[in-house]
């Protein structure tokens, strides 16, 4: 006997009314898409259950791979057997016996399928019996056990299962549009795109950096987070914008402490081209309230004048430590604090305005026409994209 199928609960999908067939249907395209490298496990649906057919393939890494996936609720390893009663003992008892840690346990019977000869209570009873006479150091608990032994008779088979994992929760990616994540190589932006990603938002990211001031390795880190990030959706995209010239030229042209901020809205500028580009309706950074200069009120203020783009901010609210403790859970964390420079931290000045003026920005800003240099920098746009399974799969030139 042994484990041959894994069933998969989505919770919150139930509530979406009409929309529910499009997150399904999502949700199991998303799994198949997660177990390309599994030729022979299926994934399947009846009446409202979704299963993973693990078709003789060991369960333990098909679990780790679907327990990140959005959408899912819970899982549990289930055995599919024949409705015949001797084989739903026997199917039972392995349940049990295979949980680990456990020393109290529960057995419950749905009969879906009326036409089974025994009733659900007389099953009950029957099985938990069989249970307490084959095992020698579980007992009963009906109201707090370690695990509950489900048995569900159903028409074409009965299903049982015991332990219940918790899947990622949230909605299945590409259920609610793209957005572009200004991926920075820090502990935020990957946390915000993982964020993003549980509400069902397909992500492609965007990253602005400045050799010879920034090194390959600080490159190398964003595409390290992004393949991070893979693990909990489909393949991303990641467009590397050369930044050098126009920052240079900003930090030239900019007095007062104001580089910082006209450096921010040149970013903006250069990301809603993007997405105009990729058609893609909003952006989304690891911004959050108060922590630095840049991430005052006034300062986003300022900022976010340059662009009607919705901006999604995901931590906007949130305290440090509950972010890293984010970017732990989604293994980002130590890839962040490898210590190499980002174009940020490089050229800002020692002391940015924490009130940024919008007319002092805007007056700045029109001392200098930036327009050629924002073209030259769409220009070089190198794009990678990265996938749960390779690293950098391709790259390619010359979007604009
Ligand atoms: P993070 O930890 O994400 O780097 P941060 O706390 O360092 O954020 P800032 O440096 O002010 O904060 O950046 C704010 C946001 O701007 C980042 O979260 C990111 O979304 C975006 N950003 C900053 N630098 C870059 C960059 N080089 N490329 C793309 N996006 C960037
Ligand atoms: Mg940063």
């Amino acid at each position: 006997m042994e484990y041959d199928h894994i069933l998969i609960r989505y919770g919150e999908l139930a509530l979406k009314g009409k929309n529910r067939k499009k997150f399904v249907d999502k949700l199991q395209q998303n799994i198949q898409h997660k177990l390309t490298d599994f030729p022979d496990v299926k994934v399947k649906r009846t009446q409202g259950r979704m299963f993973i057919l693990l078709n003789g393939q060991a369960p333990e890494p098909i679990m780790d791979k679907v327990k990140n996936i959005f959408g899912i609720h819970s899982l549990s390893l289930a055995i599919k057997v024949e409705n015949e009663l001797e084989t739903i003992k026997e199917a039972a008892l392995f349940a049990l016996t295979n949980a680990e840690k456990i020393n109290t346990f529960k057995v419950t019977v749905k009969r879906i399928n009326k036409g089974f000869p025994v009733r659900s209570q007389e099953l009950t009873q029957m099985l938990g019996g069989h249970l307490l006479s084959n095992t020698e150091t579980f007992t009963v608990d009906v109201h707090q056990p370690d695990i509950e032994v489900k048995v569900e008779i159903r028409q074409e088979a009965t299903y049982i299962t015991s332990s219940v994992v918790r899947g990622a929760g949230g909605l299945p990616v590409g259920t609610s549009d793209k957005t572009l994540l200004l991926l920075s190589g820090g502990i935020d932006s990957p946390v915000a795109g993982y964020l993003a990603m549980k509400r069902g938002v397909q992500i492609e990211a965007i990253h602005f950096e400045s050799p010879p001031f920034t090194s390959e390795r600080a490159k190398q880190k964003v595409i390290d987070l992004a393949e991070k990030l893979t693990k909990f959706g489909p393949s991303i995209k990641i467009h590397i914008v050369p930044f050098t010239k126009l920052q240079q030229r900003i930090f030239q042209e900019t007095p007062d402490g104001y580089g910082m901020t006209v450096m921010r809205r040149m970013m903006l500028r250069i990301s809603e081209r993007v997405c105009q580009k990729e058609n893609i309706l909003s952006m989304t950074t690891g911004e959050n309230l108060g922590q630095v200069a840049s991430q005052t009120m006034t300062s986003m203020n300022t900022i976010n004048e340059v662009t009607n783009y919705p901006i999604i901010r995901p931590l906007i609210t949130m305290d440090k430590d509950e972010i890293i403790n984010i970017s732990h859970a989604i293994d980002t964390f130590d890839i962040s604090i490898r210590p190499y420079e980002d174009c940020c931290t490089i050229f800002v000045p020692k002391a940015p305005k924490t009130k940024p003026k919008k007319d002092r920005v805007n007056y700045f800003e029109s001392k200098f026409d930036y327009e050629p240099l924002i073209q030259e920098a769409l220009e070089g746009i190198e794009v990678i994209r990265v996938s749960d399974q390779n690293k950098a799969e391709d790259a390619f030139e010359g979007l604009f």
